[in-house]
């Protein structure tokens, strides 16, 4: 299992509970009473504590003999169990599943569009998600209907999931991997801002970026989206380019912890340290997942995971598992590999605000455990497990409204969350 990271069932309990809150019935109260609880912002496990759950929300947690129970309520004994707050992927890919071949995934799904239309593939990732403890997610990259239809339909309670961050499609100079539908092309700063506002209203929660745009397209996209209080999350790889997006303001910088490349200067990670920009390493699903596949092959075949899927499904991914070391998206594994410790360990040190994001339903990468791994890399790197639980709680917040408790500075007329002084952007 997991060194160092405990994930009680009882923790899902309360989560599953947090999550369906739009369904509350009126007066509903339980108690969660016995175990071990783990506040989720890195303070010490409090022993034999109590959650009480009014309308399905936490309303009091604490040590079990100073929380005051109502009389006659439901209790669960969590008795020798661990208790924690539901945890954040601030990268999930739910149009994916884990499938071997990504192109070869979305000719299956083209094959079968009324069996399995990609909502329904949404809607399974997202079951399986909120079963891995998984409360709130950032969906980065997928249609943007469906993305929509599949967030609403959780937040009304009609299917089971995390609260979703959605991006829609993202914005990219050119198209990569995905299909037509799940990317926008932008050449110039105007075409990138237009994208920019159309995906806002069109009802996007995030703005999602491949990367690779020039210093001018990513300051547009950053204008417009903090003009709407929106925040820009960018896949990043090689230096000059985080460099770009970090620069112009890009809120949240993605796969940076990927081992695509060596480690950055030590400039750059000393500079998007101090800045408090949040960073989303995507660690495991590169340069983890394929050893620990090779080492147990019996995870692709684990009756808990199987019965996650419809069997046709199922059958299609073992198909594409059939010989992983021929898997395109590792390719360039050797090379991640050896960067791999380094990539991780400058950001553990640095001090940087660190999101868990896994990447989950790239290959071999499930929805199941995607952010299990992830979690373990940062343990194995030497970040105490209560920090890494802590770092589950991180999620991306809209950008901060103007507001003296918030991060906008009046005196100033700019925006200390972002650090961009004297713009009209706030
Ligand atoms: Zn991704």
């Amino acid at each position: 299992m997991i060194k160092g990271v405990s994930l009680g069932v009882l923790g899902w309990s309360v989560l599953a509970l947090v999550a369906s809150g739009a369904h509350a019935q009126p007066q509903s109260r339980l108690a969660l009473v016995g175990g071990m609880l783990l506040d989720g912002y890195g303070g010490a496990p409090i022993h034999h504590a109590a959650v009480l759950i009014e309308n399905n929300r936490i309303v009091a947690a604490g040590p079990a003999s100073e929380i005051v129970l109502p009389e006659g309520i439901p209790v669960i004994d969590t008795s020798g169990e661990t208790m924690m707050p539901g945890m954040i992927d601030v990268h999930a890919h739910l149009v994916l599943v884990g499938h071997g071949d990504i192109e070869r995934w979305f000719s299956w799904l083209d094959a079968h569009p009324s069996q399995f239309p990609i909502q329904r593939v949404m809607e399974l990732s997202a079951r399986q998600l909120l079963a891995a403890g998984i409360t709130s997610a950032a969906d980065l990259g997928a249609p943007l209907q469906e993305s929509i239809a599949v967030r609403d339909r959780i937040n009304r309670g009609i299917v089971p999931g995390p609260r979703l961050s959605i991006s829609g499609p993202w914005l990219i100079p050119a198209p990569a991997i995905f299909p037509t539908k799940y990317q926008v092309i932008v050449r110039t700063a105007p075409e990138a801002a237009r994208a920019t506002e159309d995906a806002i209203r069109g009802g996007t929660d995030v703005i999602k970026l491949h990367g690779g745009l020039t210093p001018d397209q990513y300051a547009a996209i950053v204008e417009v989206a903090h003009k709407h209080h929106i925040k820009v999350h960018t896949h990043l790889y090689d230096e000059e380019d985080v460099r770009n997006a970090f620069a112009a303001g890009v809120d949240v910088l993605q796969h940076v912890g990927s081992a695509g490349t060596p480690p950055y200067s030590a400039a750059l990670v000393k500079d998007i340290a101090e800045s408090g920009r949040q960073i989303v390493p995507t660690a495991a699903h590169r340069v983890w997942v394929l050893p620990a596949t090779r080492e147990f092959p019996e995870r692709l075949d684990e009756p808990f995971l199987r019965r996650q899927f419809p069997s046709a499904m199922w059958t299609e991914l073992s198909e594409s598992f059939r010989d992983i070391s021929k898997l395109s998206y590792f390719n360039k594994h050797e090379q991640e590999e050896a960067n791999g410790d380094g990539s991780i360990n400058q950001w553990v040190k640095s001090g940087a605000v660190i999101g868990m994001g896994s990447d989950s339903g790239s290959p071999l990468n499930f929805h199941a455990d995607a952010l299990w791994r992830e979690a373990k890399v940062f343990v194995d790197h030497g970040m105490p497990a209560a920090k890494v639980i802590a770092a589950l709680n991180v999620r991306e917040r809209a950008h901060p409204r103007p507001g003296p408790r918030l991060g906008y500075d009046r005196s100033r007329q700019a925006c200390r969350h972002c650090s961009r002084e004297g713009r009209s952007t706030i």
